[in-house]
Protein backbone atom coordinates (compact mmCIF):
# COMPACT_ATOMS: atom_id res chain seq x y z
CA UNK A 1 0.00 0.00 0.00
CA UNK A 2 0.74 3.40 -0.83
CA UNK A 3 1.82 5.19 3.00
CA UNK A 4 2.58 8.84 4.03
CA UNK A 5 5.20 8.64 5.88
CA UNK A 6 7.71 6.12 4.30
CA UNK A 7 11.19 7.35 5.95
CA UNK A 8 9.74 7.43 9.38
CA UNK A 9 9.96 4.58 11.74
CA UNK A 10 9.78 4.68 15.53
CA UNK A 11 11.54 7.27 17.15
CA UNK A 12 15.26 7.77 18.70
CA UNK A 13 13.26 8.65 21.84
CA UNK A 14 11.19 5.26 22.21
CA UNK A 15 13.99 3.43 20.80
CA UNK A 16 16.64 4.53 23.50
CA UNK A 17 14.47 4.24 26.25
CA UNK A 18 13.35 0.74 25.12
CA UNK A 19 17.48 -0.32 25.16
CA UNK A 20 17.43 1.40 28.14
CA UNK A 21 15.13 -0.70 29.68
CA UNK A 22 15.97 -3.87 28.49
CA UNK A 23 19.75 -3.66 29.77
CA UNK A 24 19.10 -1.47 32.43
CA UNK A 25 21.29 1.19 31.41
CA UNK A 26 20.93 4.33 32.82
CA UNK A 27 18.56 5.74 30.83
CA UNK A 28 20.03 9.52 29.79
CA UNK A 29 18.49 9.68 26.55
CA UNK A 30 14.96 10.08 26.02
CA UNK A 31 14.32 13.83 27.70
CA UNK A 32 12.66 13.63 30.62
CA UNK A 33 13.20 14.51 34.87
CA UNK A 34 13.70 11.16 37.28
CA UNK A 35 12.04 13.62 39.99
CA UNK A 36 8.70 14.16 40.64
CA UNK A 37 6.42 17.57 39.69
CA UNK A 38 6.22 19.93 43.25
CA UNK A 39 4.08 18.43 45.41
CA UNK A 40 1.48 21.31 45.43
CA UNK A 41 0.96 20.95 41.95
CA UNK A 42 0.52 17.19 42.59
CA UNK A 43 -1.88 18.20 45.30
CA UNK A 44 -3.96 20.80 43.54
CA UNK A 45 -4.46 18.43 40.70
CA UNK A 46 -5.97 15.84 42.15
CA UNK A 47 -8.08 17.81 44.34
CA UNK A 48 -9.71 19.29 40.96
CA UNK A 49 -10.01 15.53 40.10
CA UNK A 50 -11.84 14.66 43.35
CA UNK A 51 -13.52 17.28 43.16
CA UNK A 52 -15.52 15.70 39.87
CA UNK A 53 -14.31 18.38 37.09
CA UNK A 54 -13.44 15.51 34.94
CA UNK A 55 -15.58 16.30 31.79
CA UNK A 56 -14.66 18.39 28.60
CA UNK A 57 -12.16 21.46 28.93
CA UNK A 58 -13.80 24.34 26.57
CA UNK A 59 -11.77 23.80 23.43
CA UNK A 60 -9.07 26.87 23.73
CA UNK A 61 -8.53 25.74 27.21
CA UNK A 62 -9.42 26.57 30.92
CA UNK A 63 -10.32 30.27 31.38
CA UNK A 64 -8.20 30.54 34.40
CA UNK A 65 -5.02 28.90 32.37
CA UNK A 66 -5.14 30.59 29.83
CA UNK A 67 -5.29 33.46 31.60
CA UNK A 68 -2.67 32.89 34.21
CA UNK A 69 -0.52 32.14 30.87
CA UNK A 70 -0.79 35.90 29.71
CA UNK A 71 0.04 36.88 32.43
CA UNK A 72 3.01 35.17 32.58
CA UNK A 73 4.17 36.41 28.99
CA UNK A 74 3.20 39.77 29.83
CA UNK A 75 5.68 39.84 32.58
CA UNK A 76 8.49 37.99 31.18
CA UNK A 77 8.18 38.89 27.63
CA UNK A 78 6.98 42.28 27.97
CA UNK A 79 3.58 41.17 25.14
CA UNK A 80 -0.29 40.87 26.41
CA UNK A 81 -1.60 38.27 24.51
CA UNK A 82 -5.50 38.60 24.39
CA UNK A 83 -6.24 34.80 26.56
CA UNK A 84 -9.65 34.82 24.67
CA UNK A 85 -8.35 34.83 20.91
CA UNK A 86 -4.44 34.37 21.39
CA UNK A 87 -3.58 31.82 23.46
CA UNK A 88 -4.95 28.07 23.38
CA UNK A 89 -3.95 25.24 25.97
CA UNK A 90 -3.15 21.84 23.64
CA UNK A 91 -2.15 18.38 24.62
CA UNK A 92 1.24 18.87 25.00
CA UNK A 93 4.02 21.19 22.40
CA UNK A 94 3.62 18.17 20.18
CA UNK A 95 -0.02 18.38 19.26
CA UNK A 96 0.80 22.65 19.23
CA UNK A 97 3.64 22.00 16.70
CA UNK A 98 1.55 19.74 14.39
CA UNK A 99 -1.60 21.97 14.56
CA UNK A 100 0.61 25.37 14.07
CA UNK A 101 2.02 23.48 11.21
CA UNK A 102 -1.49 21.80 9.57
CA UNK A 103 -3.44 25.35 10.26
CA UNK A 104 -0.94 26.88 7.36
CA UNK A 105 1.00 24.46 5.34
CA UNK A 106 0.13 23.10 2.56
CA UNK A 107 1.14 21.26 -1.04
CA UNK A 108 3.94 23.18 -2.42
CA UNK A 109 4.92 25.41 0.75
CA UNK A 110 8.75 25.43 2.05
CA UNK A 111 9.33 25.19 5.70
CA UNK A 112 13.08 25.77 6.87
CA UNK A 113 14.43 23.28 9.36
CA UNK A 114 17.75 23.78 11.43
CA UNK A 115 19.96 20.53 11.82
CA UNK A 116 20.22 18.93 14.17
CA UNK A 117 16.05 19.36 14.24
CA UNK A 118 13.44 18.13 16.69
CA UNK A 119 11.89 15.13 15.01
CA UNK A 120 8.02 16.03 14.75
CA UNK A 121 8.60 19.21 12.76
CA UNK A 122 9.30 17.73 8.93
CA UNK A 123 6.62 14.43 9.36
CA UNK A 124 3.71 17.35 9.97
CA UNK A 125 5.06 19.16 7.63
CA UNK A 126 4.99 15.89 5.04
CA UNK A 127 1.34 15.16 6.22
CA UNK A 128 0.38 18.63 4.93
CA UNK A 129 1.93 18.36 1.70
CA UNK A 130 4.65 20.84 2.59
CA UNK A 131 8.54 20.46 2.08
CA UNK A 132 10.76 20.64 5.15
CA UNK A 133 14.44 22.81 3.86
CA UNK A 134 17.33 21.48 6.08
CA UNK A 135 19.61 24.11 6.80
CA UNK A 136 22.67 23.24 8.98
CA UNK A 137 23.73 25.00 12.10
CA UNK A 138 27.29 26.17 12.42
CA UNK A 139 28.28 23.03 14.05
CA UNK A 140 31.08 25.44 16.10
CA UNK A 141 28.65 26.49 18.06
CA UNK A 142 25.60 25.24 16.54
CA UNK A 143 24.20 28.84 15.60
CA UNK A 144 22.07 29.66 13.14
CA UNK A 145 23.84 31.07 9.56
CA UNK A 146 22.00 34.04 8.80
CA UNK A 147 23.74 34.36 4.92
CA UNK A 148 23.07 30.79 4.44
CA UNK A 149 18.65 31.56 5.67
CA UNK A 150 18.94 34.53 3.34
CA UNK A 151 19.79 32.20 0.33
CA UNK A 152 17.87 29.65 1.30
CA UNK A 153 14.16 31.76 1.52
CA UNK A 154 12.41 32.01 -1.54
CA UNK A 155 9.02 32.57 -2.73
CA UNK A 156 7.39 29.41 -1.78
CA UNK A 157 9.19 30.01 1.80
CA UNK A 158 6.16 29.79 4.19
CA UNK A 159 7.38 29.14 7.58
CA UNK A 160 10.60 28.86 9.36
CA UNK A 161 11.17 26.95 12.74
CA UNK A 162 12.65 28.23 15.24
CA UNK A 163 13.85 26.27 18.30
CA UNK A 164 15.62 28.19 21.14
CA UNK A 165 16.64 27.17 23.63
CA UNK A 166 17.58 24.33 21.75
CA UNK A 167 17.08 20.77 21.28
CA UNK A 168 19.37 18.97 21.39
CA UNK A 169 22.62 21.34 21.50
CA UNK A 170 21.06 23.48 23.78
CA UNK A 171 22.37 26.46 22.36
CA UNK A 172 20.27 29.68 22.58
CA UNK A 173 19.09 32.79 20.27
CA UNK A 174 20.21 36.41 20.99
CA UNK A 175 18.43 39.53 20.79
CA UNK A 176 21.05 40.14 17.81
CA UNK A 177 19.50 36.99 16.26
CA UNK A 178 16.19 38.08 16.68
CA UNK A 179 16.76 41.27 14.79
CA UNK A 180 18.71 39.39 12.01
CA UNK A 181 15.81 37.46 11.18
CA UNK A 182 13.62 40.03 11.48
CA UNK A 183 15.42 41.89 8.92
CA UNK A 184 15.01 38.26 6.91
CA UNK A 185 11.35 38.22 6.89
CA UNK A 186 10.63 41.83 6.70
CA UNK A 187 8.23 42.79 3.73
CA UNK A 188 7.07 38.82 3.43
CA UNK A 189 4.79 36.58 4.40
CA UNK A 190 6.85 34.08 5.96
CA UNK A 191 5.23 33.16 9.41
CA UNK A 192 7.58 32.10 12.15
CA UNK A 193 6.93 29.15 14.61
CA UNK A 194 8.57 29.29 17.89
CA UNK A 195 9.69 26.20 19.87
CA UNK A 196 10.19 27.44 23.35
CA UNK A 197 9.57 24.39 25.26
CA UNK A 198 12.36 25.13 27.34
CA UNK A 199 11.98 28.39 27.95
CA UNK A 200 12.79 28.23 31.48
CA UNK A 201 16.15 26.82 31.85
CA UNK A 202 18.43 29.08 30.29
CA UNK A 203 21.77 29.56 31.94
CA UNK A 204 24.65 32.11 33.29
CA UNK A 205 22.51 34.67 33.69
CA UNK A 206 21.22 34.67 30.17
CA UNK A 207 17.46 35.89 29.38
CA UNK A 208 15.66 33.54 27.21
CA UNK A 209 15.04 35.41 23.66
CA UNK A 210 11.26 34.91 23.07
CA UNK A 211 9.80 35.39 19.66
CA UNK A 212 7.32 37.47 21.92
CA UNK A 213 10.01 39.78 22.86
CA UNK A 214 10.06 41.06 19.41
CA UNK A 215 6.83 42.69 18.51
CA UNK A 216 7.53 42.79 14.95
CA UNK A 217 8.07 39.29 14.87
CA UNK A 218 5.47 38.22 17.47
CA UNK A 219 3.06 39.44 14.52
CA UNK A 220 4.06 36.50 12.73
CA UNK A 221 4.58 34.12 15.11
CA UNK A 222 2.93 31.11 16.71
CA UNK A 223 4.90 30.51 20.43
CA UNK A 224 4.72 26.97 21.56
CA UNK A 225 5.56 26.15 24.93
CA UNK A 226 4.88 23.16 27.28
CA UNK A 227 4.28 22.68 31.00
CA UNK A 228 5.88 19.16 31.09
CA UNK A 229 9.34 20.75 30.29
CA UNK A 230 8.39 23.65 33.13
CA UNK A 231 7.20 21.61 36.58
CA UNK A 232 8.92 18.39 35.75
CA UNK A 233 5.51 16.51 34.47
CA UNK A 234 6.63 15.39 30.64
CA UNK A 235 3.64 12.55 30.90
CA UNK A 236 0.73 14.99 31.52
CA UNK A 237 1.27 16.52 28.06
CA UNK A 238 -0.46 19.90 28.34
CA UNK A 239 0.94 23.15 26.59
CA UNK A 240 0.12 25.58 24.25
CA UNK A 241 0.15 27.73 21.49
CA UNK A 242 0.51 32.08 21.87
CA UNK A 243 -0.34 33.12 18.27
CA UNK A 244 -2.27 36.61 16.82
CA UNK A 245 -5.94 36.21 17.16
CA UNK A 246 -6.33 35.88 12.70
CA UNK A 247 -3.24 32.82 13.18
CA UNK A 248 -4.96 31.52 16.18
CA UNK A 249 -7.99 31.21 14.70
CA UNK A 250 -6.57 28.57 11.98
CA UNK A 251 -5.05 26.74 14.63
CA UNK A 252 -7.99 26.39 16.83
CA UNK A 253 -9.65 25.00 13.75
CA UNK A 254 -7.53 22.15 13.68
CA UNK A 255 -7.04 21.99 17.15
CA UNK A 256 -10.44 21.35 17.68
CA UNK A 257 -10.40 18.53 15.56
CA UNK A 258 -7.29 16.64 16.79
CA UNK A 259 -7.64 16.55 20.40
CA UNK A 260 -10.78 18.76 20.85
CA UNK A 261 -9.83 19.98 24.41
CA UNK A 262 -7.14 19.25 26.83
CA UNK A 263 -7.31 17.37 30.42
CA UNK A 264 -9.32 19.23 32.60
CA UNK A 265 -8.25 18.44 35.78
CA UNK A 266 -4.59 19.22 35.00
CA UNK A 267 -5.51 22.58 33.09
CA UNK A 268 -7.20 23.74 37.05
CA UNK A 269 -4.30 22.51 38.95
CA UNK A 270 -1.76 24.37 36.34
CA UNK A 271 -3.69 27.29 36.91
CA UNK A 272 -3.86 26.90 40.81
CA UNK A 273 -0.16 26.30 41.19
CA UNK A 274 0.79 29.06 38.42
CA UNK A 275 -0.64 31.64 40.45
CA UNK A 276 0.38 30.47 43.49
CA UNK A 277 3.89 29.84 42.82
CA UNK A 278 5.63 32.10 40.52
CA UNK A 279 8.68 31.57 42.39
CA UNK A 280 8.68 27.62 40.53
CA UNK A 281 9.68 28.93 37.24
CA UNK A 282 12.25 32.11 37.75
CA UNK A 283 14.13 29.01 40.09
CA UNK A 284 14.15 26.75 37.09
CA UNK A 285 17.79 28.12 35.67
CA UNK A 286 19.64 28.18 39.18
CA UNK A 287 18.14 24.21 39.66
CA UNK A 288 19.26 23.09 36.18
CA UNK A 289 22.17 24.91 36.00
CA UNK A 290 23.19 23.15 39.25
CA UNK A 291 23.13 19.88 37.45
CA UNK A 292 24.67 20.77 34.40
CA UNK A 293 27.60 21.55 36.18
CA UNK A 294 27.66 19.32 38.24
CA UNK A 295 27.45 16.72 35.30
CA UNK A 296 29.94 19.01 33.10
CA UNK A 297 32.35 18.51 36.26
CA UNK A 298 31.94 15.05 36.49
CA UNK A 299 32.60 14.66 33.26
CA UNK A 300 35.48 16.78 33.05
CA UNK A 301 38.07 13.55 33.29
CA UNK A 302 36.23 11.63 30.83
CA UNK A 303 37.54 11.25 27.28
CA UNK A 304 34.50 13.07 25.76
CA UNK A 305 34.78 16.37 24.60
CA UNK A 306 31.37 18.25 26.40
CA UNK A 307 30.12 21.70 24.16
CA UNK A 308 28.90 24.63 25.66
CA UNK A 309 25.03 24.02 27.42
CA UNK A 310 23.68 27.22 27.34
CA UNK A 311 19.94 26.14 27.94
CA UNK A 312 17.66 22.82 28.19
CA UNK A 313 18.43 19.94 29.93
CA UNK A 314 20.96 18.21 27.50
CA UNK A 315 24.79 18.09 26.98
CA UNK A 316 26.37 17.25 23.85
CA UNK A 317 29.62 15.17 24.13
CA UNK A 318 31.80 14.94 20.78
CA UNK A 319 33.04 10.62 20.99
CA UNK A 320 35.35 11.24 18.31
CA UNK A 321 38.26 10.52 20.73
CA UNK A 322 36.65 7.57 22.15
CA UNK A 323 35.31 5.57 19.28
CA UNK A 324 35.05 5.35 14.97
CA UNK A 325 31.39 4.11 15.25
CA UNK A 326 28.44 6.01 13.55
CA UNK A 327 26.65 7.86 16.31
CA UNK A 328 23.41 5.28 16.14
CA UNK A 329 25.85 2.80 16.92
CA UNK A 330 28.09 4.30 19.72
CA UNK A 331 24.59 5.17 21.44
CA UNK A 332 23.56 1.37 21.71
CA UNK A 333 27.51 0.17 22.36
CA UNK A 334 27.55 2.83 25.32
CA UNK A 335 23.86 1.65 26.41
CA UNK A 336 24.98 -2.27 26.54
CA UNK A 337 28.29 -1.64 27.29
CA UNK A 338 28.98 1.08 29.75
CA UNK A 339 25.40 0.90 30.90
CA UNK A 340 24.43 4.73 30.00
CA UNK A 341 21.61 5.48 27.30
CA UNK A 342 22.33 8.72 25.03
CA UNK A 343 20.81 10.23 22.05
CA UNK A 344 22.48 9.65 18.98
CA UNK A 345 22.62 13.43 16.94
CA UNK A 346 22.79 12.57 13.58
CA UNK A 347 19.30 10.76 13.51
CA UNK A 348 18.39 14.87 13.39
CA UNK A 349 20.03 15.67 10.59
CA UNK A 350 19.47 15.95 6.60
CA UNK A 351 22.97 15.74 5.70
CA UNK A 352 25.99 13.82 7.46
CA UNK A 353 27.43 15.63 10.57
CA UNK A 354 31.35 16.03 10.83
CA UNK A 355 31.42 15.58 14.71
CA UNK A 356 30.79 12.52 16.50
CA UNK A 357 28.29 13.74 19.05
CA UNK A 358 25.69 12.21 21.34
CA UNK A 359 23.00 14.28 23.75
CA UNK A 360 22.75 12.95 27.39
CA UNK A 361 19.98 14.37 29.59
CA UNK A 362 20.71 15.94 33.06
CA UNK A 363 17.62 16.10 34.41
CA UNK A 364 18.21 13.44 36.65
CA UNK A 365 19.08 13.12 40.27
CA UNK A 366 22.66 14.50 41.78
CA UNK A 367 23.47 10.08 42.67
CA UNK A 368 21.86 9.57 39.19
CA UNK A 369 24.35 11.65 37.60
CA UNK A 370 27.28 10.39 39.77
CA UNK A 371 27.13 7.29 38.94
CA UNK A 372 26.23 7.29 34.98
CA UNK A 373 29.37 9.91 34.82
CA UNK A 374 31.28 7.42 36.73
CA UNK A 375 30.45 4.75 34.07
CA UNK A 376 31.29 7.40 31.35
CA UNK A 377 34.48 8.37 33.08
CA UNK A 378 35.67 4.05 32.49
CA UNK A 379 35.33 4.36 28.87
N1 LIG B 1 9.78 20.45 21.22
C1 LIG B 1 10.96 20.13 21.77
C2 LIG B 1 12.19 20.82 21.30
C3 LIG B 1 11.02 19.15 22.76
O1 LIG B 1 12.18 18.81 23.29
C4 LIG B 1 9.82 18.53 23.18
C5 LIG B 1 9.82 17.51 24.28
N2 LIG B 1 10.65 16.46 24.09
C6 LIG B 1 8.63 18.88 22.59
C7 LIG B 1 8.65 19.84 21.61
C8 LIG B 1 7.34 18.22 22.95
O2 LIG B 1 6.79 18.64 24.16
P1 LIG B 1 5.56 17.92 24.82
O3 LIG B 1 6.08 16.77 25.59
O4 LIG B 1 4.89 18.95 25.66
O5 LIG B 1 4.66 17.46 23.71
N1 LIG C 1 11.52 15.87 23.88
C1 LIG C 1 12.09 14.68 24.46
C2 LIG C 1 13.54 14.60 24.07
O1 LIG C 1 14.03 15.40 23.33
C3 LIG C 1 11.41 13.42 24.06
C4 LIG C 1 10.03 13.52 23.57
C5 LIG C 1 9.55 12.21 23.07
O2 LIG C 1 9.90 11.17 23.59
N2 LIG C 1 8.78 12.24 22.06
O3 LIG C 1 14.20 13.71 24.50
Amino acid sequence: PKTKLPKVGTTIFSEMSQLAQATGAINLSQGFPDFDAPAALREQVALHINSGANQYAPMTGVPALREAIALKVERLYGHKPCMDTEVTVTSGATEALFAAISAVIGPGDEVILFDPCYDSYEPAIELNGGKAVHLPLDERDFSIDWNRLADAIGPRTRMIVINTPHNPTGSVLSSEDLERLASLVRDTDILLLGDEVYEHIVFDGATHQSLLCHAELARRSFVVSSFGKTYHATGWKVGYCIAPAPLSAEFRKVHQYLTFSTMTPAQLGLADFMRSTPQHYLELPAFYQAKRDLFRELLAPSRFGLSDAKGTYFQLADYGAISDLPDTEFAKWLTREAGVAAIPVSVFCQQPMQRKLVRFCFAKGEDTLREAAARLCRI
